[in-house]
């Protein structure tokens, strides 16, 4: 079905992609998509976040967990990188503006693998919020608030949308429930995301995820080594990530010591280390993924269903 999807949608070139823009599937979530965007950011700016600009080259950029592909592009004698997300940047703006958000575009160039996921595009949007001086309670907290707002709005003005996509759409009863990673791995095996999702029929949270598993900048508990003060979200029915996010490391002696035990250097980081070195607050913050986000609602196979020019991995096209 994908392979397909990918053929008679995607590759092969500008008429196969203006098949894709014709499919009702896509023009139905598209309209959909323009909604969360919008609650999520109403949302937002209500309480008190500021949008900010999206920084798309950098030298510095997220150095994730996983094997993607690492493009830069060189400028002025330098490398700057494709973002992959924004984690430094808004960690280092919230310093001085409180809250933030953007509407981010990333770059992932995950590997060809990824393509039959149905949930990886190399290009994709996401709502990389952070706050100063807020916990991981409250970060979940506003997750579960600003979701239940966008499924509302979403229930209310795509009626139309929902019929044909034949999704039913409410706001879940809060709080989300939620289990620890080293609860689900023991309940659920090693692909405990996949299962958890596929039983689930409201989201839930995977919470204190261990060091090994996660990026250097999410906090460790001060009084629990190994564990962080971080968090997954998981959309049910099997749809599987819906967003990450956590309180972050901030004195400067852990960050090194994080850095270290990745076997990464802080040269690679150094942009944000030396700001770390004068000192910074503490924040907290979650990135939502825009295409998921609206797979998840719509109900759709593929999250390149939800993107009028999808990127899948692999895959060229326009
Ligand atoms: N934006 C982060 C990411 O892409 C998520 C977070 O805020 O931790 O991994
Ligand atoms: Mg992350």
């Amino acid at each position: 079905m994908l392979k397909q999807m990918l053929k008679s949608n995607v590759v092969d070139g500008i008429e196969r992609s203006m098949g894709h823009l014709s499919d009702p599937r896509v023009l139905s979530s598209i309209r959909v998509q323009s909604t969360i965007r919008q609650s999520l950011r109403e949302s937002l700016v209500r309480r008190g976040f500021l949008e900010i600009s999206p920084t798309m080259l950098s030298p510095l950029t997220d150095p994730l967990n996983h094997p993607v592909y690492d493009p830069y592009i060189t400028a002025y004698g330098e490398k700057l990188w494709l973002t992959k997300s924004m984690i430094f940047h808004k960690q280092i703006a919230v310093q001085q503006l409180g809250k933030i958000f953007i509407m981010s575009p990333n770059i992932r160039l995950e590997t060809e693998d990824k393509l039959s996921s149905g949930r990886h595009l190399f290009e994709f949007t996401q709502i990389d919020l952070e706050a100063l001086e807020t916990t991981r309670e409250e970060m979940i907290c506003l997750a579960e608030e600003i979701i239940n707002e966008a499924l509302e709005r979403v229930a209310a003005v795509n009626s139309a949308e929902l019929e044909f996509l034949k999704r039913k759409v409410k706001p879940f009863r809060r709080p989300f429930d939620a289990i620890t990673y080293l609860d689900a791995r023991e309940k659920f095996g090693d692909d405990f995301e996949s299962k958890l999702s596929q039983q689930s029929e409201s989201p839930v949270w995977i919470v204190d995820i261990p060091i090994e598993a996660r990026e250097f900048y999410d906090r460790e508990y001060p009084d629990r080594p190994g564990i962080l003060r971080d968090m997954d979200l998981i959309w049910p029915e099997g749809f599987q990530e819906a967003l990450s996010g956590g309180e972050r490391e901030f004195q400067y002696d852990r960050i090194l010591e994080r850095i270290r035990r990745k076997n990464q250097t802080e040269e690679q980081f150094r942009w944000f280390t030396e700001l770390a070195r004068k000192g910074i607050r503490m924040s907290s913050g979650f990135g939502i993924g825009i295409e998921r986000f609206t797979r998840f609602v719509c109900g759709l196979e593929h999250v390149m269903l939800t993107n009028p020019f999808p990127k899948v991995p692999g895959v060229v096209s326009l």
